[in-house]
C-alpha cells in the first residue's frame, strides 16, 4: 500500500466525520471510533486508513468493480479522453459514445438504441418517462400505469423509488408519484407468503408469474404501459427466477401489451457468468433494458437506457410536431470519460475471459455454499447466478423465521474483523434483512473464493455456534 497518505490521515478523518454523510449509514457510528476510509484498492483488494487489508466480495460495496481495482488500461484511456474532450453535451455525438454503443448492441441482439445517463436511478427514469410518452402518443395517456415487483429496487430518486418493492428504503419518504402498481415478488423460498405454499418447480414459476396477470386484471390492462423487473432481484434478496416463471411474464406483456423493461443495474456486463447480461439466462426479449454500474466497473459514472429500434420509432419526429421526440437532457449524460471507461472495461472483460471464470468460480462458490449449508443449519437457503449469489439465515428451518438483525450485522462484523467484505440484503419488511450477499469482481481466483467461504464459516461459528 502507499503510505503517502498516512502523515495526512487524521485529518482525513476528522474531515470525515464533521462533513461528510456517507449513504444509507446511521451517525451514530460516525460519532464515536473511525469511520472506514479506503483507500486503496488492487485487483480483489482494498486497504482502509489503518493499512488493514480486506479481501471485497462486494465488488466495491454495491457490484460494481467488475474488473477489479488498478486497472491501468482504464485510467489510462480515461485520462487521454479527457485530454482530448473531456465534455461535450450529448445532442452531440463523440468518439467513445459511438463506438461503445455500437459495441454494446453488438452484445444485445434485438437491442438498437444508446441512450446515456449518470447513475441507475437515473437510467430506469428515462425508461419509466419513454413508458409514459408512449401512453400518450399511442394511448390518449391511459396505458400510462407502471407495474414493479415487491423487494425489487430501481433507485434513490423520487420516481425510482415510487418503483421501489423495498419499504424500508420507502418509508418516511412519500408520499410518491402515482401510478406506479405493485406486483408479487417470486422467491420460491418464501412461497407461502404468495399463498402458493403448495406449488414447486415449475408450477410455482408459472403461478408466481400468474399472480402479475392478476395485477393487470384488478388494475385494467389498458392502464398499464410497462412492467419494470430485476432479471435476478439483488439487494432485495438475491432471487433468481422459478422455472417458467420468465416465459409466462414475457406470455402475458404480449397478451397485455405492455412493455417489458429489465433492470441490469446490478446483473449486467457480466455479472451473472456466460452471457453479457442476466436477461440473456432466460430467453428475454425486452423493450427496455438500463444498467449502470459494471459498465465502467466504477472507474467514471456512466448509466443507459437501452431500447429497441421499434421503442425507437416511436419517437421519430414529426416536424410539425413540437412535442414528438423525447424531451430529455442529462448534464453528465454527455461525459465522455464513462464510455471510454466502459470500452476498455468491455475489452478486459473479453480478453482476460472473464464471462468464464465467473462461471466457473460462480459455480465454485455456490458448490462451497451449499457445504455450508451442510454445517449451519442457520443458513436455510442458498441461491444465485454467477459471481452474484446469497445466504439466506434463518433462525428454523421449518418456520424459516430470520435471524435478528444484530446477528447478520455480527457475521458482516466477523467476516470485517477477518478481512472479508461481504454484504447483506434490503427486504420490504424492516427487520428482516436476512440475506448474506457475495458478489467478488469477475477475477476472483479459487483461493478467493475459498477464502471467502471459510472466512464466513469462521464467522458463522462464532455468531451460532
Ligand atoms: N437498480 C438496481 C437493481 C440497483 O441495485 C440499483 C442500486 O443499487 C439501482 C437501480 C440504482 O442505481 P444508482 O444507485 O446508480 O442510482
Amino acid at each position: 500500500m502507499d503510505g503517502t497518505l498516512d502523515n495526512d490521515i487524521r485529518a482525513v478523518v476528522d474531515a470525515d466525520r464533521a462533513h461528510v454523510w456517507h449513504h444509507l449509514t446511521q451517525h451514530k457510528p460516525f460519532e464515536t471510533g473511525d469511520p472506514r476510509i479506503i483507500i486503496e484498492g488492487k485487483g480483489m483488494r482494498v486497504w482502509d486508513q489503518n493499512g488493514k487489508e480486506y479481501l471485497d466480495a462486494v465488488s466495491g460495496g454495491v457490484w460494481t468493480v467488475n474488473v477489479g481495482y488498478g486497472r491501468a488500461q482504464i485510467a489510462d484511456a480515461v485520462r487521454d479522453q479527457l485530454m482530448k474532450l473531456c465534455y461535450f453535451a450529448q445532442s452531440a455525438g463523440s468518439i467513445p459514445g459511438s463506438i461503445f454503443a455500437q459495441k454494446l448492441i453488438e452484445k444485445m441482439p434485438g437491442m438498437s438504441r444508446v441512450y446515456y445517463t449518470n447513475s441507475g436511478s437515473e437510467a430506469n427514469e428515462k425508461a419509466f418517462k419513454m413508458i409514459r410518452q408512449i401512453a400518450h402518443k399511442k394511448y390518449g395517456g391511459t396505458k400510462h400505469k407502471i407495474l414493479y415487483r415487491d423487494r425489487d429496487y430501481h433507485g434513490g430518486t423520487l420516481a425510482a423509488m415510487s418503483a421501489g418493492g423495498q419499504d424500508e428504503r420507502n418509508m418516511q419518504y412519500g408520499p410518491f408519484a402515482p401510478g406506479f402498481v405493485r406486483v408479487p415478488h417470486c422467491l420460491e423460498y418464501r412461497k407461502e407468503e404468495l399463498g402458493l405454499g403448495h406449488l414447486s418447480g415449475r408450477e410455482f414459476g408459472i403461478a408466481a408469474a400468474n399472480l402479475i396477470e392478476e395485477v393487470i386484471l384488478r388494475e385494467g390492462p389498458d392502464t398499464i404501459g410497462g412492467l419494470c423487473l430485476e432479471p435476478v432481484t439483488a439487494g432485495g434478496g438475491v432471487i433468481t427466477p422459478p422455472e417458467g416463471y420468465w416465459e409466462r411474464v414475457q406470455e402475458i406483456c404480449k397478451q397485455y401489451n405492455i412493455l417489458l423493461h429489465i433492470d441490469e443495474v446490478v446483473c449486467g456486463i457480466g455479472r451473472t457468468g456466460s452471457q453479457w447480461f442476466g436477461y440473456q439466462h432466460y430467453g428475454i426479449k425486452p423493450d427496455f433494458v438500463t444498467m449502470a454500474k459494471g459498465v465502467a466497473s466504477g472507474y467514471a459514472a456512466i448509466a443507459i437506457c437501452v431500447t429497441t429500434e421499434e421503442v425507437f420509432e416511436m419517437f421519430k419526429s414529426d416536424p410539425s410536431d413540437k412535442l414528438d421526440h423525447f424531451r430529455d437532457i442529462s448534464t453528465f449524460g454527455g461525459c465522455v470519460a464513462g464510455p471510454a471507461a466502459a470500452l476498455e472495461n468491455m475489452k478486459i472483460i473479453e480478453d482476460e475471459g472473464l464471462l468464464e471464470n465467473c462461471t466457473a468460480m460462480g459455480a465454485r462458490l455456490m458448490g462451497n455454499l451449499r457445504a455450508l449449508m451442510e454445517k449451519h443449519a442457520v443458513i436455510g437457503d442458498v441461491r444465485g447466478i454467477g459471481l452474484f449469489q446469497g445466504a439466506e439465515l434463518v433462525k428454523d428451518r421449518t418456520t424459516k423465521e430470520p435471524v435478528d438483525e444484530k446477528d447478520m450485522a455480527a457475521v458482516v462484523a466477523a467476516c470485517g474483523a477477518a478481512g472479508l467484505i461481504i454484504g447483506a440484503s434490503n427486504r420490504s419488511i424492516p427487520g428482516r434483512n436476512n440475506v448474506l450477499c457475495f458478489s467478488p469482481a469477475l477475477i476472483v481466483t479459487a483461493d478467493d473464493i475459498d477464502f471467502i467461504t471459510n472466512t464466513v464459516d469462521a464467522a458463522l461459528t462464532k455468531v451460532f455456534g
